[in-house]
């Protein structure tokens, strides 16, 4: 999302990010609060997302703080116009650990609610039907805001909170992949009459945007997921491969550029003394033959900054890593020798073929194979 989205700050070690699209959330509430009350109205009306956009951020660091203390780690916290998304390192497999982290960010909601209640002790007055601007009806508006939030989030509709606590409870019995097909089976046909009450019976089209976006939000998670269990048992030496292209540190560009042109490589591996210094991207090769560096060593011109992997490793933790590097090409170590290379284009058609050999090499030949 890197173009889409701006760095705020950091908060606990959590890089809190805004998406682009929120900003029209900024012009919406000025522009709608222009028309209650002129500049009292805008000033009102900002305060207000401000606040909400604070509700927000606190519902999520309720999500963020408890995966951390299971020890998933929290890179970013991401605000749409939407709503929030905190971005786990790896999504927990203890459903127990699902439920505790997916009730908490409603929990912040229901407290805050509770908190502000507290301190104007006047629950007649929540609903606000016009808008006198104000602090009390500011504070009534952020309470009514938090009771909204939190109940909204807790509708069984995966992968919104409270479909990730049904698909976790779920779990408990079943097989994870089982459990979440069924959350967000369910969450589709939940959120398809959501859009149909909203545009049909309601007549607005935001909630009906909303519900649309996490019918995908499930069908994308869900497809992650099938990835995910379809990845189980698969090692990185499964799928290394022992030809790829190298060459010397010592070698000049020119050969990068011939080798390139020849067999139209994405990669190459420059290796000195027979260990990976580094990978070389055909794009760096592109640049030097515009920039005449074709005389330079490879070694001036490769990314020194690389990952190796093992190949008793399973695969499935590293696909993250593997998704965000530039890098194509891992080399693949075993017991302290260097066996080959993954590539990761591809790499699901790898898995794949990789699987259906593994069927068929699984089965007993006799059974319906005569050999
Ligand atoms: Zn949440």
């Amino acid at each position: 999302m890197g173009f889409w989205s701006i760095r705020l700050f950091r908060i606990f070690g959590i890089r809190l990010e805004v998406h682009l699209t929120f900003h029209l959330l900024w012009i919406l509430f000025a522009l709608f609060g222009w028309q209650q009350a002129g500049w009292p109205g805008v000033f009102w009306f900002i305060t207000f997302l401000f606040l909400i956009f604070v509700c927000v951020v606190l519902h999520e660091l309720g999500h963020s703080l408890t995966a951390r203390m299971y020890g998933i780690n929290v890179p970013r916290i991401l605000l749409l116009p939407f709503g929030g998304m905190a971005q786990f390192e790896r999504i927990p497999r203890n459903p127990w650990q699902e439920i505790v982290i997916s009730a908490a960010g409603p929990a912040v909601n229901f407290a805050l609610a509770a908190l502000l209640l507290l301190a104007v002790r006047s629950p007649s007055g929540i609903l606000v039907e016009t808008f006198p601007m104000g602090w009390t009806a500011l504070v009534n508006a952020l309470i009514l805001l938090n009771l909204v939030m939190g109940v909204f989030n807790l509708l069984p509709i995966f992968p919104m909170d409270g479909g990730r606590i049904f698909r976790a409870a779920l779990a408990l019995r079943l097989s994870y992949l089982r459990a979440t097909t069924i959350a967000t089976n369910v969450a589709k046909v939940l959120a398809v009459t959501g859009i149909v009450l909203a545009l049909f019976k309601f007549e607005v089209l935001l909630p009906a945007l909303l519900f649309a976006f996490i019918y995908f939000g499930g069908h994308m998670e869900h497809k992650m997921v099938q990835r995910r269990e379809n990845m189980t048992g698969v090692f990185v030496g499964d799928l290394t491969r022992k030809h790829y292209p190298t060459l010397r540190a010592d070698q000049p560009m020119e050969e990068a550029a011939r080798l390139l042109e020849l067999f139209g490589y994405d990669e190459i591996i420059v290796m000195e003394n027979g260990v990976p210094l580094g990978y070389l991207p055909a794009r760096e090769v592109r640049r030097a033959t515009r920039k005449n560096h074709l005389r330079d060593n490879v070694a001036l011109h490769a990314r020194t900054r690389f990952s190796v992997l093992q190949s008793g490793w399973p695969l499935d933790p590293f696909l993250e890593m593997i998704a965000q590097n530039p890098q194509r090409l891992y080399p693949v170590y075993s017991f302290g020798n260097l066996i080959g290379v993954l590539d990761t284009k591809n790499l699901e058609n790898l898995i794949t073929t990789h699987r259906l050999r593994q069927r068929d090499l699984g089965r007993p030949g006799g059974d319906d194979i005569p050999l």
